[in-house]
């Protein structure tokens, strides 16, 4: 009998994961939360199966994030989404090549401008100090600001600038309060951590359940409301808890936010153990395997 070519069963494919969790308070335990004495280390062993593929997704620059890895004893990711959005690289041998697709795709919003014209918009503005050079490259540009200025006024001023020469311009404000000052990014307005993530995901092949994404800070936000599976991890403070929640009912993505506790692992949901525990919830692929080493989920 003559089969219809359309009848074929589809090969099964086989699990595989994008895991792309933050860095400082995600997998790194530099928060106040104590850590697990064996999360590292379970999340190391997990992170090492060739179906998973490990990025790290932060607003570190490439030599932030190798220190890191040193200092932690973080796993070697396969991929990093860098300087909150605007550096992609592929890791092969501890070597970071560049991925110039992702440039092309962020240069669009600069409209031809390079780093230098656009800065050159700001020179006289006198509340702006340019950060550190090792903070700025071709598509971020990085100010300190005194937190008593008029931050609306300062924004909307520079928002008209860049509007001014056709420039799709992102200003990302945050606050470094250890040190009491302002921060303020210009970034390609598609170059966020959301964005990145999802690119990578397309490049990759891969479908949406097969990302997990971690994160625990304001940062995060994008993708912790988005429809990427995302784990929230449970030393995370609560006001960002209560605005990830918010957003994804704005959304419509509450099915895609976990929110680690703890209660269903054999740890306290704090930083990579909360990371894993979002696998779990999410990744029913994976969760047996996890259950077998001794990180137990019951859901
Ligand atoms: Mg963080």
């Amino acid at each position: 009998m003559r089969r219809c070519p359309m009848s074929e069963p589809k090969p099964m494919r086989e699990p595989q994961l994008l895991l792309c969790a933050d860095m400082d308070r995600t997998v790194i335990p530099n928060g106040a939360q104590s850590e697990h004495s064996q999360a590292r280390k379970q999340f190391a062993e997990f992170c090492s199966q060739p179906q998973v593929t490990l990025v790290y997704v932060t607003g570190r620059h490439q030599q932030l994030v190798k220190q890191a890895i040193k200092n932690y004893s973080l796993p070697w990711p396969r991929y990093a989404i860098t300087d909150v959005g605007t550096k992609i690289y592929r890791i092969v041998d501890q070597q970071w090549q560049l991925l110039q697709a992702w440039e092309n795709v962020i240069e669009k919003d600069w409209n031809g401008k390079s780093h230098g014209q656009i800065k050159a918009l700001f020179d006289d503005i006198s509340d702006l100090q340019p950060q550190e050079s090792g903070k700025q490259n071709t598509h971020k540009l990085s100010y300190y600001v005194s937190l008593h200025v008029k931050q609306a006024d300062l924004l909307s001023l520079m928002a008209q600038r860049v509007k001014e020469v056709g420039v799709q311009a992102s200003l990302v404000w945050s606050v470094d309060e250890p040190k009491d000052i302002g921060l303020l990014d210009v970034l390609p307005e598609n170059a966020t951590k959301l964005h990145a993530i999802d690119f990578l995901r397309q490049q990759l092949g891969l479908l949406r359940d097969e990302v997990v994404f971690a994160g625990d800070s304001g940062n995060d936000l994008p993708v912790l409301g988005s429809a990427i599976p995302s784990v929230l991890v449970a030393n995370a403070a609560e006001d960002v808890r209560e605005s990830a929640l918010r957003l994804t009912q704005r959304n419509g993505t509450h099915q895609a936010l976990y929110l680690a506790t703890g209660n269903n692992a054999h740890m306290n949901g704090n930083y990579s153990a909360g990371v894993l525990e979002g696998v779990c919830y999410f990744v029913p692929a994976f969760r047996e395997q996890l259950k077998q080493s001794g990180f137990c989920c019951e859901q």
